[in-house]
């Protein structure tokens, strides 16, 4: 209902009209190949590893997003979590579906919300992604993980800290074999990757994450 009381304004350019215009969804930053094969950061030539994952232990296999975080990116994301608008998920899927070729898993699952910050929102844009993801891809979305205690905020805090901040942020109960793990943005992995190492524990073969957006490294 929230939806209907909002101006409709593009929420990356501000034009009025829809929640994103049609000039901003085709212009947004589409990562392709070349890319790292294990992180998906866009690389000047195919690659096993790349400067920003090699010398890391990640616990997913590989990890896909269709965009790249820019400001536009950032105001579509800042938007659909604070008004929790529906059709952004379905938009956030199209274009994932358009950029990413669907996984070959038997599910597909996401990153748990913050208690408190699902409580202030009331909704919560990766598992709404998922179940937009689940119903293109033809997949089921399970819900394996949670989070045991509220974990600190990640804006503002060094690389170093985000992956202190996760590790052990996540339990997940029975997980399948082969399992996708979506969430709204890849940041530093750091989340990703203690999401599938949770995944992992619970039973997980494999775990490859899928996000709408990537911050891409200055390289
Ligand atoms: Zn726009
Ligand atoms: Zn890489």
């Amino acid at each position: 209902m929230l939806e209907l009381l909002l101006p409709q304004r593009c929420l990356a350019c501000g034009r009025s009209g829809t929640a994103v215009c049609r000039r901003c969804l085709d212009s947004l930053p589409r990562i392709e190949p070349p890319l790292c094969a294990r992180c998906g950061s866009p690389t000047a030539w195919p690659v096993r590893r790349c400067a920003e994952c090699s010398g890391r232990r990640l616990a997913f296999e590989t990890a896909r997003a269709a965009v790249a975080y820019d400001e536009r990116v950032r105001a579509i994301l800042a938007g659909w979590k604070e008004h929790g608008l529906r059709r952004l998920a379905a938009t956030a899927a199209d274009l994932v579906e358009a950029v990413i070729e669907r996984p070959a898993v038997d599910a597909l699952t996401y990153v748990p919300p913050d208690r408190s910050r699902l409580l202030e929102r009331g909704h919560h844009p990766a598992e709404r992604l998922a179940r937009e993801l689940g119903e293109r891809w033809q997949l089921p979305v399970a819900k394996v993980l949670a989070r045991p205690r509220s974990s600190a905020r990640q804006r503002g805090s060094s690389l170093a800290e985000r992956r202190r901040n996760v590790r052990g942020a996540f339990v997940a109960k029975e997980a399948p074999r082969s399992v996708c793990l979506v969430d709204d943005v890849y940041t530093s992995g750091a989340t990703a990757s203690a999401s599938a190492s949770a995944l992992r524990r619970a039973g997980a073969r494999r775990v490859v994450v899928v996000t709408f957006a990537r911050a891409l490294r200055l390289r």
